[in-house]
């Protein structure tokens, strides 16, 4: 059983694939923070600006198998479409060059996809993306990773695509992140009322350290919904 938060589709905003259009498929739930309010000074990640709590956004719910939620998406991606007189087929989005993004995002999802998953992701024609906080080892057939590492946490994912650290948390250390086995190592300014502030300073920062890239929250700037 998968507990899914919300799932649509849009652009992706953020790191490498920003522009890519993508599924995103929120799972419930995460293991640095409870996402209540009143928990949020305490919890281990206190900045975190998404509801992942519950299955009651859009497309959410509970999924009993891989197939279930593997098609759910496929269908909002529109990788699926029903033929008169047959079972489902691969249809406009189908892999044609480029396979269509899914990104496995949360919440932590980490705590929930599984190799069963990710092989009928496959099945049905997706590119399998996750984002994870790097707490908990990420399944060796995705085809992506991002860790977005929290200050306080034990990582034990430090292998992957993409590395993306909000800058702003405090006790930061990055040049401890670089021998670390990621192919981009992106600095990404914490949202909230500092933003003008922390981009300024992350710009300085890629400028005087160029192993880091710049990543901005382009879906937030734009308004993509
Ligand atoms: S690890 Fe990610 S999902 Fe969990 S509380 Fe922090 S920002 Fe939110």
């Amino acid at each position: 059983m998968y507990s899914v938060k919300e799932i649509f589709y849009t652009l992706q905003g953020e790191g490498t694939h920003s522009g890519r259009p993508a599924v995103f498929v929120r799972f419930a739930g995460c293991n640095l923070w409870s996402g209540r309010e009143q928990d949020r000074q305490s919890a281990v990640c206190s900045f975190c600006d998404t509801d992942f709590v519950g299955t009651n956004g859009v497309n959410g719910g509970q999924f009993a198998s891989p197939q279930d939620l593997a098609i759910k998406a496929a269908e909002i991606g529109q990788l699926l479409q029903p033929v008169e007189g047959k079972d489902q087929t691969a249809s406009p989005n189908s892999p044609k060059g480029m396979p269509l993004l899914v990104v496995l995002t949360g919440g932590e999802p980490l705590l929930q996809v599984d190799e069963p998953l990710i092989a009928a992701l496959k099945r049905v024609g997706f590119y399998v993306a996750v984002e994870s906080n790097g707490t908990i080892s990420a399944p060796p057939s995705l085809d992506w990773i991002c860790i977005s590492p929290k200050i306080g946490s034990q990582i034990v994912q430090r292998a992957g695509n993409e590395l993306k650290v909000v800058f702003g948390q405090k006790g930061l250390d990055l040049p401890s992140f670089l021998d670390w086995d990621f192919e981009h190592f992106y600095l990404q300014p914490m949202d909230g009322e500092d933003i003008d502030h922390l981009t300024g300073e992350t710009i300085a920062y890629c400028k005087a350290h160029p192993q880091w890239k710049l990543s901005l929250q382009s879906h937030k700037i734009l308004d993509i919904p």
